[in-house]
């Protein structure tokens, strides 16, 4: 067992190699992960923040072929280093524009919209993008087809519970786009935090069961009696730590916004009461 650390490069498959970030932290575990993909021509997946000694190790790594960058979303610690990389190599930059809110970068500007041009073809391997919108609305999965490997940034995580942060960050559109991923082939899952995962269904599944336990806990909670988010917290949250208590916020955010598109909740003043 191989601990991750800022710095280490593994080589995971033939084609695929990767890169942790020097950002640790509790929301990036041992940093973002960066995957380079491919030998004679090669694709940067989530170059990270623009953190000078990580774009060096990508450049060394790259060794003069770095010919395109994917960012799977424009989160601080996903894209920031795709500018500067980009300008050092002359690689082409595929991605989608963040929308104008906050924690994104707003520097970040596609050559190639993932949107228009969702299939990446090379002569070693084809990536294809995913719209995979919840924990941002620009957010992408990368499917290397020849593997079975799913590159899926924030959408999945290993060891630490994606935040949905709105408006951009969406419950809805989150569990939608983890249904989405069942109809896919897959192998594996390369997360943008923590180790490779095999048994992609497994996983899936298993965080599309954690938010309906609590959605289903958020409602309990809610129809006891009404509340702030920050009171609703204290209650739907109470078995997770408290210093994890500013991220559920927004999560039980999130999930009070689905339950009232659904009717199942109302807001008024700042305060969340059952309907009727
Ligand atoms: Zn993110």
């Amino acid at each position: 067992m191989i601990t991750l650390e800022p710095g280490l490069t593994s080589q995971l498959s033939p084609r695929v190699r990767r890169i942790i970030a020097p950002n640790p932290g509790v929301m990036t575990g041992p940093g973002t992960n960066t995957y380079l993909l491919g030998n004679e021509a090669i694709a940067v997946v989530d170059p990270g923040p623009d953190e000078p000694s990580h774009i060096d190790a990508i450049l060394r790594e790259g060794a003069g072929r770095i010919r395109w960058i994917l960012v799977t979303h424009t989160h601080e610690d996903h894209s920031p280093a795709a500018t500067p990389l980009a300008r050092a190599t002359g690689a082409e930059l595929r991605g989608v524009a963040a929308p104008d809110d906050f924690y994104q970068d707003l520097i970040f500007r596609p050559d190639v919209d993932l949107a228009v041009q969702p299939l990446l073809q090379t002569p070693e391997f084809s990536l294809r993008a995913v719209h995979t919108p919840g924990h941002a609305c620009n957010h992408y999965c990368l499917l290397l087809e020849e593997e079975g490997m799913l590159f899926t940034g924030d959408h999945i995580m290993n060891g630490s519970t994606v935040v949905i942060i709105p408006p951009s960050g969406d419950m809805k559109d989150y569990l939608d786009s983890l249904e989405k991923l069942k109809a896919l082939a897959l192998r594996s899952l390369a997360p943008g935090h923590g180790e490779l995962m095999p048994e992609p269904m497994a996983v899936v599944d298993g965080i599309i069961r954690h938010r309906l336990n609590r959605e289903a806990k958020v409602a309990q909670v809610l129809a006891v009696a009404g509340g702030t988010l920050d009171e609703l917290v204290e209650r739907a949250y109470d078995d997770v730590p408290r210093v994890m208590f500013p991220m559920a916020r927004y999560s039980l955010w999130a999930h009070l916004l689905k339950l009232a598109r659904e009717g199942r909740a109302v807001e008024s003043g700042g305060r969340w009461e059952p309907p009727g």
